[in-house]
């Protein structure tokens, strides 16, 4: 039996909470089931498993059986092995065993002596999706949330359920393996504009700027809690594509530190090389609000983005700087003359994380057919934002939306892009999204439109994460470039 520190015991338990759901549902246990990790770390639970012998002989830990206060159905094993189990079901790859120095036993590409006996699993198996649909997504703003939930403190809530669109029981019944986890500061006064956004037409002000004090400490406050999410195992804060690639097999979220808007960054770059160090790796130059640097769009419908001037030469500098450190430029919520200028002297290929087709829902935050062909010949491209406003035709912030319209625009953006030059930039936790997808655990429910739709496995694989891979190969690998 491993033994396991009271410090690592109280940090499995925390962790356990959130897992134990999950493997719940794949196992399918009884809804009333408990589960208790005791003084040891030692797993018991009191639940009617469907359980069979090959767990025994290769899950020793996991399949003891109870003796002490439980049912005598019930399993008992670390919760390191558990969350191997929930790693393998996630990824759908055969359950991997556990050598005693937390090795896993695995071969790639090996498909046999799954444990689990399908005949009793039916259920469970068809709620599996393959690999090709491990989801990386290009923006969420759960960080936001976090912080409004009491920060670093009340961060573990991230492993439970929570009502956020992410959490680690969410992402794995998603398959959300990861993605651009942003930073973002709130307007002080600014107007309900999600509310706003419900109306048939509507132009919501530009809000004021932002003090860089004020953004400063609210940026400094949400890196601290992805650090956070990061000790606490949840996360791995990702610079390369090869931590990224690895940590898309793993039991953790891989993360992209990003930055969306610079009110935070003063015009020395100071801020911006300390957070560089923190793991920042991709930056917008605005959100939707005027800073130093640039103009930010309206959320204004009908409208072209063709509202306001183009960078300042601090904000040409910034570019330039970011371009140097191999930093990623998002231009989603940037205006068209800010955009043109980063296509001028930006020497990355454009990405705009978060925005859809303006041709066929034409909001200013959305992406007009020339902009597209900017990207497309960058070698750039776009992740589709799951905002109810910038899916509909309408552009209301309703969720009533049918995900065949999620993917009309991606048709859209596949014609204009090519099939290299698009993947998904949810905005969960920042935006009303479609019901039919809910939350993040409501991915899956994307993946099977794309697949009736006729995209086939390639396809897929490159929206869901591969596209967001290879694009960080192609940006990040340009700091060398000078
Ligand atoms: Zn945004």
């Amino acid at each position: 039996m491993l033994l396991i520190s009271p410090v690592r015991t109280h940090r499995f338990r925390i962790l356990f909470r959130s897992l134990y759901r999950s493997l719940s549902e794949e196992l399918g246990l009884a809804p009333h089931s408990r589960a208790v990790l005791n003084d040891n770390g030692l797993y018991t639970g009191s639940a009617d498993l469907h359980w069979n012998n090959s767990f025994d002989s290769q899950y020793p830990g996991l399949a003891a059986p109870v003796t002490r206060g439980v049912t005598p159905k019930g399993v008992a094993g670390t919760a390191r092995n558990i969350a191997v189990v929930l790693h393998s079901t996630r990824t759908a790859q055969p359950l991997t065993p556990m050598n005693p120095d937390g090795t896993r036993t695995d071969t790639p590409g090996s498909t046999e002596s799954a444990p689990v006996d399908s005949s009793s699993n039916a259920g469970t198996q068809a709620a599996r999706s393959p690999h090709k649909a491990l989801v990386f997504d290009g923006h969420n703003d759960v960080l936001t949330k976090l912080m409004g939930a009491g920060g670093v403190k009340t961060a573990e809530a991230f492993l439970s359920d929570t009502d956020f669109h992410i959490d680690m029981p969410k992402a794995a019944r998603g398959n959300l393996a990861g993605g651009f986890f942003a930073m973002w500061v709130a307007s002080p006064a600014g107007h309900d504009y999600q509310a706003m956004m419900k109306q048939a037409q509507y132009d919501v002000p530009l809000p004021d700027p932002v003090p860089h004090d004020d953004a400063l400490a609210v940026v400094l406050a949400q890196a601290a809690i992805l650090l956070r999410l990061q000790d606490i195992g949840a996360v791995r804060i990702c610079t390369s594509v090869d931590e990224l690639d690895k940590c898309l097999g793993s039991d953790r979220l891989a993360a992209i530190l990003h930055l969306e808007g610079c009110e935070a960054i003063d015009p020395d770059f100071h801020a911006l090389d300390v957070l560089y160090a923190a793991g920042l790796r991709s930056v917008g130059l605005v959100w939707s609000r005027p800073t130093r640097y640039a103009a930010g769009v309206p959320f204004r419908y009908p409208s072209s983005p063709d509202i306001g001037a183009g960078l300042t030469d601090q904000g040409i500098a910034l570019v330039r700087r970011c371009n140097d450190l191999g930093i990623m430029i998002d231009l989603s919520h940037l205006n068209l003359a800010g955009f043109n200028d980063v296509a001028r002297y930006s020497r990355h290929p454009l990405v705009a994380t978060h925005s859809n087709a303006h041709a066929i829902c034409p909001h200013a935050r959305n992406l007009t057919d020339a902009q597209l062909e900017a990207i497309r010949a960058s070698g750039g491209m776009v992740g589709l934002n799951f905002a109810s406003a910038f899916l509909r035709d309408d552009g209301r912030m309703i969720t009533d939306v049918p995900v065949v319209q999620m993917i009309r625009h991606l048709d859209y953006l596949i014609e204009a892009l090519g099939e290299s030059g698009v993947g998904l930039g949810s905005d969960f936790d920042g935006a009303r999204i479609p019901d039919v997808i809910a939350d993040s655990a409501g991915l899956p429910v994307l993946v099977q439109a794309m697949q009736e739709h006729g995209y086939g496995d390639a396809l897929i694989s490159r929206i869901c994460h591969r596209n967001w891979l290879d694009l960080l190969n192609r940006t990040w690998h340009a700091k060398s470039a000078g």
